[in-house]
């Protein structure tokens, strides 16, 4: 029983679905993190193939599974132990990124997705909280949660029904009805193009209250950058944020792409405020 072989010592995070532990491997005396998640459903073959893809993942901002385990209930992914807290606290704490800040975060993020999309895995529920900060003093960051929406189907729905600021694509809410299938890697692509918007303003670019008028803006892409917020930066981080939020995900960039645009090319620039 592998779960015999961790110390369990105390909760560091909760998700939806999830419970989050620090704990020591007997043998090795190293720490992991373990996630302990509820089934909604009885596991699918699938699912066995997808923790095989994502235990074979090695990349300095994606973080590695270990082990993976499973009884009637729950399921269990023993991984890094990633220690600077999640990026949405720190967007809390500070509001929002300077130009600089939010360009370094959104260049490791396309890094890691490139590398993902290169191997055929699909990420699908990007947000702030699945990125995670690597300390609490670098801006370094580490993706989680990669894949394992699979392990559960309805969690987009779900969550975007509960009308949370929402990461959505426009092309799985216009399959929301339909048996959801693998949505092409677009769909991360949609999901930085919101995080790098939030990364610079503090607030997402599509929200409403009433879930219906938020999926219209979504699907059709109806945001601005108010003047008042976004006044101060530079076009071509604008204009980055387009190449992302185009509906057509045919039209919209890939991770390759983004990293050749000219604001994540640019290292040194960073706007000016107007006076
Ligand atoms: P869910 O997918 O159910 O939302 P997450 O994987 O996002 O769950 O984890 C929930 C929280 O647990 C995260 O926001 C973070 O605070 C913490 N956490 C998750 N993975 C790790 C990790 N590898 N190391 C440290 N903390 C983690
Ligand atoms: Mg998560």
């Amino acid at each position: 029983m592998p779960l015999s072989d961790y110390d369990l010592h105390k909760e560091i995070g909760k998700g939806a679905f999830s419970v989050v532990y620090l704990v020591t491997e007997k043998k090795t005396k190293q720490q992991w993190a373990m996630k302990i998640i509820d089934k909604k459903s009885s596991s699918k073959a699938a699912l066995e193939t997808e923790i095989n893809i994502m235990k074979k993942v090695d990349h300095p901002g994606i973080v590695k599974m270990h082990e993976f385990f499973e009884t009637t209930d729950k399921t269990y992914l023993v991984v890094d132990l990633v220690t600077g807290g999640p990026l949405f606290d720190k967007i809390v704490d500070k509001k929002y990124f300077t130009e600089k800040e939010a360009k370094s975060l959104t260049k490791q993020l396309l890094e890691a997705l490139k590398y993902l999309h290169a191997n055929g895995i699909v990420h699908r529920d990007l947000k702030p909280e699945n990125l995670l900060l690597k300390s609490a003093t670098t801006l370094e960051i580490a993706l989680s949660d990669f894949g394992l929406s699979k392990l559960m189907e309805e969690d987009t729905f779900m969550k975007t029904t509960c009308g949370t600021p929402s990461y959505v694509a426009p092309e799985v809410l216009n399959n929301i009805n339909s048996t959801p299938t693998a949505y092409s890697s677009a769909v991360d692509m949609w999901g930085v193009g919101v995080i790098t918007y939030i990364l610079l303003c503090g607030f997402p670019p599509f929200y409403s209250e009433d879930i219906r008028k938020l999926f219209e803006s979504i699907m059709s892409a109806s945001y601005d950058f108010p003047q008042q917020y976004w006044g101060s930066i530079s076009k071509e981080a604008k204009h980055f944020i387009n190449c992302l939020l185009t509906v057509d995900p045919e039209k919209r960039y890939s991770a390759a792409q983004a990293l050749e645009h000219p604001w994540v090319l640019d290292s040194s620039s960073q706007a000016q405020p107007l006076p």
